[in-house]
Formats: structure tokens, C-alpha cells, sequence
């Protein structure tokens, strides 16, 4: 059998070919950009280091749709949260991207904590947030029983999204209207060249007219290789418990502390997930590997302490999982606090535009990021020509065959018999969803990236049941041999070896 495609295999493009925009980073905010830059005629590739699109902080966070209370007005912060979350949401509309207006509470345990409700009350006024209120008790209750607090500021306007469905889906329209995605491919310096902007990668050079730095955490230091003042980021790791899907049925809502003065994160909050999971945290620890993904067992005791407060009869045993993510943070952590959003051209070389520091509320942004870079900087510059609407495919993420009614399934396992063969138990997916989750646009084939589309190995068994089940389907009917199992990319394989030797009886 031959070996599986690996994005490495795909040629970088060389031979003094020069792209109109080369774009550093996939995550939400490089994605969102790539989906408006493919809408207009203009060459663009998109350089990511790891395998897939969307596997830093944009998958990695509480998919809360921030409202726009905790940003300075004046902030770029603000301005783009709250453009982004109307954004947001026609975008998830047109992507068929999962996400609920659940509203939020931010409760108060004391009265201590009752000034800092007003506080945040006026901000979000002043940002224009409707229909904000300080609420108590039995309001409390009514709106989600079990809290226990003093008070409560009701945010109606806020909400959940699925943080990597929304990202994949950006990337995966962006690809299949043109746009060029490298995976595997990191840079390591930009240099001006002759018409435009070169960056090297460890792949090879890729050059461009313009090039936007959309790389996370490594945005700083990448933008410090042309551009000697940009700012340094500091990695702060936020750590979450996932809990089952019986949780999510008792939660309506966000519910979130006041937030600590000076703190590095918005405090431990319990939100509910658009797949009805409950999530916990994150916790907030500046750290130095700014590609730590890892989980401690005594951070889980202190966000489960921590979100007990607010939640005392939380069912602490049904915790299924973990994960962390990394901020992008500008203050250190000797500073705290909260920086605000830099979108920066370099000075000597105006058509490198660098992205610093996009942390929270990043993903409500990225909507109106993506817009503002595009049609403000770009555009303006250099009008860009809108394809016609004809032309722009859109490819909206597919509904999971688990939500949808009953006679629409019979119809489809009538259609086709995958559609009946579930090979997930947990989360109800099909193998036709496997099989679909394969053919993705970006040519990703991973089993984390089969994992984010469709969901397999993502329920309370953690693919006791249905990693088997894949395995053999990929293997048998697709001829994937054992290395081509990777769970994130090839630096981690699913398989170290074989404990017994094949019996041929
Ligand atoms: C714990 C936590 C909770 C959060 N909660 C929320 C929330 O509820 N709501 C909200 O609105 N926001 C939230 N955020 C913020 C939000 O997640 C981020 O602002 C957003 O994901 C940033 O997106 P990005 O594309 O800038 O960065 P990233 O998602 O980090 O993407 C950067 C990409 O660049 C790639 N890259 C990096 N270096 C290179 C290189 N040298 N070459 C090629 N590729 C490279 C990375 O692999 C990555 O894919 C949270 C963040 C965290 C960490």
C-alpha cells in the first residue's frame, strides 16, 4: 500500500512565484482572515506549523461569545467585540456553525463583590451591551438554579460557540475558494525582497506582496525578525475540566466570578458547551514553553474548589476530561492584567502587518479583525477586486446526524446504509460522518483533526469504543498502514509497536 499523503509531500511554491498575500498562523483569526481574503481576486497562502487549522488557543478556550463588558471603551479590545460578535453570529449562520445566545451571569458570593457587578455594568454600557442588569437571589435562581450568590449581573447578550468547528469551517470555505494552505510548515523569519515580502520557512521560502503575522503566541518574536520594536508575548496557560454531557442538562448559562482585580484571566467560570458538555476554569499561571498543552492534577482540585463556590452542588464526579490553552498575553507577570489588542504595520516595511497579543476576546473578534485588516488596511492601500457572488462556494459545516430529526434520518440511513453503521456511541457518529470528516478540503489526517470534525472519540469513553472501530474501517477499507495513525501530526504517533505477532492460522 502506499504511504498516506502527508502535507509535507505538497511542494512549497518556489521558482520566484509570488503571492499576493501570505498569511502566518491558522488559527481563528488567520482563518476568519483567509475566509474574507477569499472572496476577492487575490493569490493568498496560508503557512501553519502544525497539522491541522485551529489547534492553539483557538480550540483551546471557553468558546464564549463575550458580550463586551470588560473592555476598556476605547480599546481596540472592545471595538472589536463587540463588531465581532454581530459578525459572529451571520458568519455562523452562513457556516451552519453550532453557537446559542444563552446569555451569562457574573455573580457576586459577597456583598464585597457587589461594586465590582456596577462596575463592569457601566463599562458594558458604555460600550453599548444591552439589556445589562444587576439581579438577586430568586432572579438568580429563576435563571439558573443551584447558584449561590448575593447578586448577579445578567448579560443577556453573550453566548457559546464551538471555538474549532467555527475555525475549521472558515479554513476549510477559504480552501475550497482558492485559498492555499501549507500545514507543516513553520516560519522562521520575514525579509523584505524585491516586490514584496519573503518568509522563510523550515520548509523553504514562500514570498509575498503583503504578508499579516497571525501566529499566536509566536506573533511577537516573528514580527521581531523585521521589525525590531514589536513587542514581546508571554505564555499563560489556562487550564479546563470537562464534564459530562448529564451536567450540561442543569446549565442554561455562563456563570462567571467578578473578575479578580489585577488577574491574568477572567476567573474560573462554568459555561456550557454547544454539544452539552459543562466546562470548568481556566486557570491562569504565566508559564516559559508557550506550547504547553498539559493538565495537573492539583490545578483540577482548585478549579473545581473555585467553581464550587458559585455552583456548590456541582456533580465533581462526572469531570471526563481536561485540556489547557495558551494566552497570547502583552503584560508580564510582574504587570497582570490585560493588554489590549495591537494590529501593527512595521514601520520600514508597511505591507507586513503584524497581529500581537490577541487574547481574550479573540475569538468573538475574529470576525471584525479579519474585516478591519482586509478592508482597512489592505484594500485601502491597494483596492482588492470583489469575485462575484457566483463565483464565492460556501461550504457550510455539516449538521451532526445525531441532531437531526428522526424522520430526516431514516431518509438518510435509506440513502445511505454509512449513515446507519454508528461508530461512536458516545456522541452518535456515523461512519458516513467519518467518512466525510476524511475527505475534509485541507487534506488533514489526523485523528485529532478527524476528532474535531466529526466528533469521534470527543465523548466520556474517550475512544474506548470507537478508536477500534476507526482504526479497523481506516485500515481495511482505506489501506492505512499502522505509522499513518498520528494522533496530532507525526511527532506523535498513535501506535509505538506491535506487542503480539500477527497469527496466520
Ligand atoms: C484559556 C483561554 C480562554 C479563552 N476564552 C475565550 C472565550 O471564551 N471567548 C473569546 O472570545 N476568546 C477567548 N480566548 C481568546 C481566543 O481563544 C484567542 O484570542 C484566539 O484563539 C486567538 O486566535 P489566533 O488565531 O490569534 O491565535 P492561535 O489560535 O494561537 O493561532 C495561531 C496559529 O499560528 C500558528 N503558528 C504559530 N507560530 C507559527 C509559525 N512560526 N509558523 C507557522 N504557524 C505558526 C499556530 O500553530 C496557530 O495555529 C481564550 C483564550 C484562552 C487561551
Amino acid at each position: 500500500m502506499p504511504r498516506l499523503e502527508r502535507p509535507t509531500d505538497q511542494p512549497i511554491p518556489g521558482g520566484g512565484s509570488m503571492f499576493d498575500i501570505v498569511l502566518i498562523g491558522a488559527g481563528v483569526v488567520g482563518s476568519a482572515i483567509a475566509r474574507v481574503l477569499s472572496q476577492y481576486r487575490c493569490t493568498v497562502a496560508v503557512i501553519e506549523k502544525e497539522s491541522d487549522v485551529g489547534m492553539a488557543a483557538s480550540s483551546r478556550n471557553s468558546g464564549v461569545i463575550h458580550a463586551g463588558i470588560n473592555y476598556a471603551p476605547d480599546s481596540l479590545r472592545a471595538r472589536f467585540c463587540m463588531q465581532g460578535r454581530k459578525l459572529l453570529l451571520t458568519w455562523c449562520d452562513e457556516l451552519n456553525v453550532p453557537y446559542k445566545v444563552c446569555g451569562k451571569l457574573i455573580v457576586a458570593p459577597s456583598e464585597e463583590e457587589v461594586p465590582g457587578l456596577r462596575r463592569l455594568r457601566s463599562t458594558g454600557e458604555a460600550n453599548g451591551v444591552p439589556g445589562l442588569a444587576i439581579i438577586g437571589p430568586n432572579e438568580i435562581t429563576e435563571l439558573q438554579p443551584g447558584i449561590k450568590a448575593v447578586a448577579a449581573l445578567h448579560v443577556p447578550s453573550s453566548g457559546i460557540v464551538s471555538p474549532y468547528a467555527m475555525t475549521l469551517a472558515m479554513a476549510e470555505e477559504a480552501a475550497v475558494n482558492g485559498v492555499t494552505f501549507l500545514l507543516e510548515c513553520e516560519a522562521t523569519q520575514i525579509r523584505p525582497v524585491d516586490g514584496g515580502y519573503a518568509v522563510d520557512t523550515d520548509r523553504g521560502t514562500v514570498s509575498g506582496r503583503w504578508v499579516i503575522n497571525s501566529a499566536g503566541i509566536h506573533a511577537g518574536h516573528l514580527a521581531q525578525t523585521i521589525d525590531p520594536e514589536a513587542p514581546d508575548l508571554y505564555p499563560c496557560v489556562g487550564e479546563y475540566l470537562i464534564l459530562d454531557k448529564q451536567v450540561g442538562e442543569s446549565l442554561a448559562m455562563s456563570v462567571y466570578p467578578a473578575p479578580p482585580v489585577g488577574g491574568a484571566g477572567l476567573g474560573v467560570h462554568i459555561t456550557p458547551t454547544t454539544e452539552g458538555n459543562v466546562l470548568l476554569g481556566p486557570s491562569d499561571e504565566y508559564v516559559s514553553d508557550p506550547e504547553t498543552t498539559s493538565c495537573a492534577g492539583k490545578t483540577a482540585d482548585q478549579l473545581l474548589e473555585e467553581a464550587m463556590i458559585m455552583w456548590p452542588a456541582l456533580p465533581r464526579h462526572l469531570v471526563i476530561g481536561a485540556y489547557a490553552g495558551i494566552r497570547a498575553k502583552r503584560t508580564s507577570p510582574s504587570v497582570g492584567g490585560f493588554g489590549d489588542f495591537l494590529i501593527r504595520q512595521t514601520p520600514s516595511a508597511d505591507r507586513v502587518v503584524h497581529l500581537i497579543g490577541i487574547e481574550s476576546p479573540g475569538l468573538t473578534a475574529a470576525p471584525a479583525i479579519a474585516d478591519y485588516v482586509v478592508h482597512e488596511i489592505l484594500h485601502a492601500n491597494e483596492p482588492l477586486v470583489q469575485k462575484p457572488l457566483s463565483e464565492v462556494v460556501h461550504r457550510p459545516w455539516s449538521t451532526r446526524f445525531d441532531d437531526l430529526p428522526e424522520e430526516e434520518k431514516e431518509r438518510l440511513v435509506a440513502k445511505d446504509p454509512n449513515y446507519g453503521d454508528i461508530i461512536c456511541r458516545c456522541e452518535g457518529v456515523t461512519k458516513h460522518e467519518l467518512l466525510h470528516a476524511l475527505n475534509n478540503p485541507l487534506g488533514v489526517k489526523t485523528l485529532t483533526g478527524i476528532k474535531y470534525r466529526c466528533r469521534a472519540t470527543m465523548g466520556r469513553c474517550s475512544g474506548g469504543y470507537c478508536l477500534p472501530r476507526m482504526v479497523e474501517i481506516l485500515q481495511e477499507e482505506h489501506g492505512w498502514e499502522p505509522d499513518d495513525f498520528v494522533l496530532r501530526g507525526p511527532s506523535s504517533p498513535a501506535f509505538a509497536g506491535r506487542l503480539i505477532e500477527e497469527r496466520h492460522d
